[in-house]
Parts: C-alpha cells; structure tokens; sequence
C-alpha cells in the first residue's frame, strides 16, 4: 500500500529511542523527511545518523535536542521544523518518556503537575503550534503517543492514567473541530512494547511484547494518506491485552 508519505515533513518527538525512534524509522522509510527531537545530544545524533542511511535522497533527517516539557519548546520545534521546510509541516507525532510508577493514592501535586507537562500539555502544545500550518495546506497529521491505559488504567500507574485520560479528552474534540480541514487528530496507544522504559520498569517477564518498529508503521498509517477519514480514534497497539468493549 502506498501510504503517500514521500516528501511529506513530519516532526516525532521523544524520536531517539523505543517508539518514537521507531514512529520516525517507519515514516522515513516511507519517504518522509523528519524532525526528530530528543533531550540528549549524543542518543539524538546516533538515531539522525542511522535514520539518514534509511532516508530517500531527496528527504533530510534533522536533529533537535530540546525537552517538550520547557516553555516555548513546542513553538520553538515547530517553528525550527517550518523554516527547514520552506514553511511546511505535514505531519506531527507528540511523544516523551513516561512518568513513574505508583499508585492513585502515592502520587503527590508535584508529579501530578510533571507527568501533565510532559505527557497532555506539552502534545497539546505541539499539536496547537503546527495547526495553523496544516489547516492552510489542507493537509495534516497529528498522532499523539500515549497508552493502552486510556482504554483500561494501571493500577500502578497512576500518574499515566490521569495525564493520558486529559489527552485523549483532548484529541477527540480537537479532533471534530477539524473534521472539514484535511487535518486529522489521533492517538496510537501502545500496550507492552520492548524499549528502554519497559526493561527499567521491570517488564513482565514471560508476556508477548511488541516491537517499536512495528508500532511505528501503525503509527505512520493514521499519519499516511489513505488514512484521511481516520480522525478521533485511540488506536490500541497492545496485541489484544486490553480488556474492554469501547
Ligand atoms: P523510552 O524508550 O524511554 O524513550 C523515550 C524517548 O523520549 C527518548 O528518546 C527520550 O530521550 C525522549 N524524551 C523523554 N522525555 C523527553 C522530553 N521531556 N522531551 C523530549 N524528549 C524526551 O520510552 P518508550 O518506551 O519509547 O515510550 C514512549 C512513550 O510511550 C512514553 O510516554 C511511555 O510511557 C509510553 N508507553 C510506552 C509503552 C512501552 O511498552 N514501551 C507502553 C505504554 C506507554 P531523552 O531522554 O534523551 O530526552
């Protein structure tokens, strides 16, 4: 299938490792260019470097070191994106690391505050800043990584469940108000997936994970052309451990 990425720009965040690097690999193996940001120079440089060797001779791979969660960073990504690309942006994949484990009643304000920074405002920001481009273009992808928690909370991650719940909230209804722009809002929803994050939380040892470079393609499927009437979904990624009927 031809998922009408080639030339397209697309900006991942959270792209130097695990899902996000994976989210990238997929669209620039479709023939997209793309933006990847990260905090750490060294991982980010190593993931431009093998994704440049992917890359189709006329698309470019472009590093950005910069933390979502400070101010201004999503303007500030988005804008460094638009003047690469002569004004363009097609597509848009808000991603960072996930919060720490703990239950409803451990977590205080503070790292209630920190995981909506880093996971619901700094997507919504990023998603708010490449609007207007896209609306213009009568074109545009937002895919927003998040968790198979909003469909079935953790009862150990709790800090996930509230930030990613106020995300999805979010994304389905930005997502009809932009239903006649040729933009479409969703979120790609991962279940247990083998990355960094999941080997430091311990893993389950012994369950069936998914691979971040599969992830990737579904992720880089709600972004492609044909996905065009795909607007509002939360797209399980999970391999089915999700219980629940919605
Ligand atoms: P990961 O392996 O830890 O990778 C996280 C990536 O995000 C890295 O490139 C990291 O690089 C970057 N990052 C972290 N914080 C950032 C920030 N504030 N600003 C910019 N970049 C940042 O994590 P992952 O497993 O791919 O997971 C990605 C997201 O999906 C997380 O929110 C995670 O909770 C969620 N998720 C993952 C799974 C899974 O099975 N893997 C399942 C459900 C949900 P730097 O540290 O250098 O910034």
């Amino acid at each position: 299938m031809d998922l009408g990425l080639a030339g397209k720009v697309a900006l991942v965040t959270g792209a130097s490792k695990g899902l996000g690097f994976g989210t990238a690999e997929a669209l620039v193996r479709d023939g997209a260019s793309v933006v990847i940001v990260a905090r750490s120079v060294d991982a980010l440089e190593t993931a431009a470097t093998k994704l440049t060797t992917l890359a189709a001779a006329d698309a470019q791979v472009v590093p950005i070191a910069c933390d979502v969660t400070e101010p201004g960073a999503a303007d500030a990504v988005v804008g460094a994106t638009r003047d690469r690309f002569r004004g363009r942006i097609d597509i848009v994949v808000p991603n960072a690391g996930g919060p720490a484990p703990g239950g409803a009643w451990d977590v205080d304000d503070e790292q209630l505050r920190a995981a909506f920074e880093a996971n619901c405002l700094a997507s919504i920001r990023l998603a708010r800043a490449a609007l207007p481009t896209m609306t213009e273009q009568r074109w545009g992808r937002i895919c927003c990584i998040t968790s198979s928690f909003v469909k079935q909370p953790s009862p150990t991650l709790a800090l996930s469940n509230v930030a990613r719940t106020a995300l999805w909230a979010w994304v389905k209804t930005a997502a009809q108000d932009v239903a006649d722009t040729g933009v479409t809002v969703n979120l790609a929803c991962p279940g247990l997936h083998d990355t960094d994050r999941i080997r430091k939380l311990g893993g389950r040892v012994g369950a069936r994970m998914g691979d971040p470079a599969d992830f990737g393609k579904v992720v880089a499927f709600l972004c492609s052309e044909p996905a065009t009437y795909v607007n509002g979904v939360a797209l399980q990624v999970d391999g089915g451990a999700t219980l629940g009927l919605l």
